[in-house]
């Protein structure tokens, strides 16, 4: 029986890699709990800055994450990402984001199968003990036999209880994994949106953009691409701060948003600059909603709510190119960026189209 005791207990030994496996589940615990304590939204970038902040690996991250933590309670997305500029190399924030994911999922998958093996080896064991308690010898004399009773039952209580330990432990395990997983999920499912804005980010704007164009080569051509800019943004940074300037990003995204129906795809270009994918629209309609964008973003009325000081007024510029039969996404940029550079060259605050100019 001590031999069967000793093989089982073999079995449930942490797999290869358990270690490594038990520093990542930590740094990921951590990370997650630094994205709660500090209100930061769970995207790839703040999971990113958590994990390599909780590794402690990169000295320059932390004492700068620490320096902007002494100023306030939580992290704005800004700060975020102008952090993981500084100090995360593309690949950690990205493929290196990527990476830890997958390593995590590896870690992840071989602690689930050690789970059910160890949930399955220690009910069979159980079995086994049944087993053996029911094939006692008969024909030993009755005082072995009581005594031989006593014995297994003894061990099987102990091994019963042993087991539901156990079985506790490791299912409790299981459950923090698969809530692990959840959260990893909806970090990879926010991996196309942009964190600050809520728009669909860069990423997911360049799939989009190859899917419309192939589409617009196949059936309807109409398919116009909006480029936009904030005009002037880094005075409003200069003379608010970058805070300020975060919301007023919010609010041009939710103008945006507001304007636009379900087929069309607003995105988070680059810092303060936006894209709008318009599918089966001529130009002209294009134009006509875009210049409504416009008119009513200059209109904003931005205002601080405790001081009631006004910003005075804010605008931004756009550009907008359609599809023409061969064109490329690199070049429906190109051509949407030439018309936005010329509103910004007319004076901002303006849409430029071609023919529409
Ligand atoms: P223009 O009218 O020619 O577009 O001038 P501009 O000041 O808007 O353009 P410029 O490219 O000189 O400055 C853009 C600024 O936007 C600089 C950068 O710090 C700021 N910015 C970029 N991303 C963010 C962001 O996420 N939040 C904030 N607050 N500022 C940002
Ligand atoms: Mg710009
Ligand atoms: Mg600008």
């Amino acid at each position: 029986m001590s031999a069967a005791v000793k093989k089982e207990a073999e079995t449930v030994q942490p797999p290869m890699g358990g270690q490594e496996y038990k520093r990542v589940y930590d740094l990921a615990d951590k990370a997650f709990k630094l994205m709660g304590q500090y209100e930061t939204p769970p995207y790839p970038s703040t999971y990113a800055l958590w994990y390599t902040y909780a590794e402690r690996s990169n000295a320059e991250l932390v004492e700068q994450v620490d320096q902007m933590l002494d100023k306030g309670t939580s992290l704005s997305p800004y700060e975020i990402d102008e952090a993981c500029k500084v100090h995360l190399s593309e690949p950690d924030t990205q493929a290196g984001q990527q990476k830890i994911g997958s390593a995590f999922e590896k870690e992840l998958s071989s602690v689930m199968a050690l789970i059910q093996k160890g949930v399955s080896n220690h009910e069979q064991f159980q079995v086994a003990l049944d087993e053996l308690e029911e094939g006692l010898p008969q024909t030993v004399s009755p005082d072995r036999i009581d005594a031989m009773i006593s014995q297994l039952m003894f061990e099987n209580r102990r091994m019963a209880r042993h087991s539901q330990e156990l079985n506790d432990g490791l299912r409790e395990s299981q459950k923090q994994i698969e809530k692990l997983n959840e959260e990893l999920e909806e970090v990879r499912h926010q991996s196309m949106r942009d964190s600050l804005t809520m728009l669909a980010n860069r990423r997911a704007f360049d799939k989009r953009l190859a899917a419309e164009l192939s589409a617009a080569a196949e059936g309807d051509q109409n398919l116009c691409l909006v480029m936009a800019d904030i005009d002037h943004f880094k005075t409003v940074n200069d003379t608010y701060g970058h805070r300020v300037g975060d919301e007023v990003l919010k609010i041009f995204a939710r103008i945006i948003t507001k304007n636009i129906k379900g087929q069309d795809m607003a995105a988070r270009y680059g810092g303060e600059e936006f894209a709008v994918i318009l599918p089966r629209t001529d130009l002209r309609a294009a134009y006509q909603l875009i210049d409504r964008i416009r008119v009513q973003f200059s209109k904003s009325n931005l205002v601080f709510k405790t001081s009631r000081q006004c910003l005075g007024q804010i605008t931004a510029s756009f550009g907008i190119a359609r599809y023409k039969p061969g064109i490329d996404a690199r070049d429906l940029i190109e051509q949407a960026d030439q018309k936005l550079y010329l509103a910004k060259n007319s004076g901002r605050n303006t849409v430029k189209a071609e023919g529409l100019d």
